[in-house]
């Protein structure tokens, strides 16, 4: 990383260094689905263009879907009617030469070609792939939803991203570090048979060659609606008239300008949509979509759910318009975000299901937006949308709510468990990590320290720095430390004892009081950093009298010393009590936090 710096790639500021570059693809991809056939076939030309300084020998190309091999190595088991035999390139040319395809060794999820003739700086190289793939019948992330409901993830070969810290990507995918991508500009053709319908990233391009007019209308009508349209319900779908009246229908999308593209299809799933005012400067709408079985109750409410999220995400936390024309929620089996497109699955409780929706949508802005490396760093997306979640939660259902749901879900499963593996500094690459350490470092701890920072700044120098985080690097691949030192910038505050302390260390947090001392102006609280965390805290004072005080101490309590701190309480009163109280700050022992006067 510090060679980067020294290239002048980044910036000790926190702004794109004056040399920053990254490469860029334009995808035309066609794909092919004949449900209930599992075979999905596609093929692509890619316009591969060289930004960096360096010559480039060879090209390192993403196979995903390979984590369906027997035998590719997975985090999680993985039963029969998970394996497939991956993904098959059936041809393949660089720049019009036809070349040998190798398949990579040891399943792996990526394969490095190399080249004839090198792509040197500043070029561009034209490839083309013709290839096909057996969808998996155990939908996760991706697959068969049922048997003439398929969604296509993760689905073609992608170029790896080549950047200027770590050179081509060639991490192998285990099924959960997720995204790692260029941002690319793409044309879309899905093929599907009659009857079918196809929802996938980016703008449709041709409604009234594929949807009976009746149909385009209502889709057309819902852009520019705040009501919930029904574009095709359950009996519509069953007497076959929604779509074209062809034997095969071609849909055309485009998307520009992102990390990925994403598909779903079905001949069965209802449709509904709406849309929102995204941006108030511009009045400028994004589309809210939803495709599902009909017998989903809490899908009902999905676009209005999405309508709700993409209103309150962007006028509040982050605050920063829904960047992009259009959000479709899909039935599936994940809790899994796409570029424009989310898979969740059904839920009894529809609170949940709104929750579900709310963090997924919120990963538009971390990683899609801003083109987070989340293979080694994913806290810096899961932190951030585990942080908007539990903000919008709080909007939704009450502070007390929220917090105790985050408290349970997000917090509990960690502090509580003392072994050494669940407290690795967040910093550590994720790819190196399995299970809790994974999982704490992404999701909790380093929300924590997202809203430990929020605290120390106050919302409104917090808003600040995060506005200028996305500004200088929306459509780039940031990593931490343009995070930490845009903060520092903005800010104008040296934090890095703070970021060392979240991010660096194998703190937790537990507090406890050491001693309380009576003053000539009131007490002195001596409190002690057991954990380490720097932890906002509330010091409760319980006085004789019976009335209560909180002392609301922000993590600069330990700026001086992150061990020992003093909070002093000015009072003429006695005090009978005094109580340390983290919030969603979860106290891995709560049995030192009281002092009861003698
Ligand atoms: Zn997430």
């Amino acid at each position: 990383m510090q060679q980067a710096y020294k290239k002048g790639t980044r910036s000790p500021d926190g702004k794109p260094g004056k040399n920053y570059w990254q490469n860029h693809g334009r995808y035309n991809i066609t794909v092919t689905a004949m449900p209930p056939d599992r075979n999905i076939t596609g093929r692509e030309q890619i316009t591969y263009t060289n930004n960096s300084p360096d010559t480039l020998k060879n090209f390192v190309f993403k196979l995903i879907l390979n984590i369906h091999k027997p035998g590719a190595t997975r985090f999680g088991d993985a039963d029969s009617d998970y394996l497939t035999s991956g993904i098959h390139v059936d041809s393949f040319s660089v720049n019009g030469q036809i070349k040998e395809w190798q398949e990579p060794e040891y399943h792996y999820t990526w394969q490095s070609v190399r080249l004839s003739k090198p792509l040197m700086p500043n070029d561009s190289a034209q490839l083309s792939l013709a290839w096909h793939y057996e969808i998996s019948l155990r939908s996760g992330r991706e697959g068969m939803i049922d048997s003439t409901t398929y969604f296509l993830a993760y689905f073609y070969p992608r170029i790896a991203v080549y950047d200027d810290y770590n050179g081509w990507d060639r991490m192998n995918f285990t099924d959960a570090q997720e995204f790692y991508n260029d941002f690319n500009d793409y044309t879309l053709a899905v093929n599907v048979p009659k009857n079918y319908i196809v929802w996938a990233t980016g703008e449709l391009q041709n409604l009234n060659d594929v949807l009976q007019p009746e149909y385009a209308q209502r889709l057309h009508s819902s852009m520019a609606s705040d009501s919930v349209i029904h574009i095709a319900i359950q009996d519509e779908l069953a007497a076959q008239k929604v779509t074209a009246p062809n034997d095969m229908n071609t849909w055309r999308w485009t998307a520009n300008n992102i990390s990925d593209v994403t598909v779903a299809l079905s001949n069965h799933f209802v449709w509904d949509a709406s849309s929102i005012v995204v941006d108030d400067a511009t009045q400028r709408r994004a589309s809210v979509q939803s495709a599902y079985n009909d017998t989903a109750e809490d899908f009902h409410h999905m676009v209005s759910f999405g309508r709700h999220a993409l209103d309150w995400l962007s006028h509040n936390w982050p605050g920063v318009p829904y960047p992009f024309p259009k959000t479709t929620i899909f039935q599936g089996y994940a809790g899994m975000e796409y570029p424009m497109m989310v898979n969740d699955e059904t839920y009894s409780d529809t609170v949940f299901s709104r929750f579900v929706a709310e963090h997924e949508i919120a990963h538009t802005w971390f990683p899609f937006y801003m083109g987070i490396n989340e293979t080694r760093y994913g806290f810096m997306d899961e932190g951030w949308a585990t942080t908007f979640e539990l903000l919008i939660g709080r909007s939704d259902l009450g502070q007390e709510k929220a917090d105790y749901f985050y408290r349970q879900f997000r917090v509990q499963g960690w502090i509580s468990d003392a072994s050494a593996e669940e407290d690795i500094p967040i910093i550590t690459p994720g790819n190196i990590l399995d299970g809790a350490g994974l999982g704490n470092n992404e999701y909790g701890k380093a929300s924590l320290g997202y809203l430990a920072i929020k605290d120390l700044l106050g919302d409104e120098l917090f808003k600040k720095c995060l506005h200028e985080f996305i500004n200088r690097w929306h459509g780039k691949h940031p990593v931490p430390w343009d995070f930490f030192y845009t903060f520092n910038d903005v800010s104008g505050m040296n934090l890095n004892w703070f970021w060392q302390n979240w991010y660096f260390s194998n703190y937790y947090t537990d507090l406890a009081i050491e001693k309380v001392d009576k003053n000539k102006n009131g007490y002195a609280v001596s409190i002690q950093n057991i954990g380490g965390y720097a932890a906002p805290v509330d010091v409760q004072v319980n006085y004789e009298d019976g009335n209560t005080e909180t002392f609301h101490q922000t993590p600069a309590l330990w700026k001086a010393d992150q061990k020992n701190a003093t909070v002093n309480i000015p009072t003429k009163k006695k005090i009978k009590s005094v109580q340390l109280k983290g919030g969603i700050f979860m106290d891995a022992d709560e049995t030192n936090n009281t002092w009861n006067a003698k």
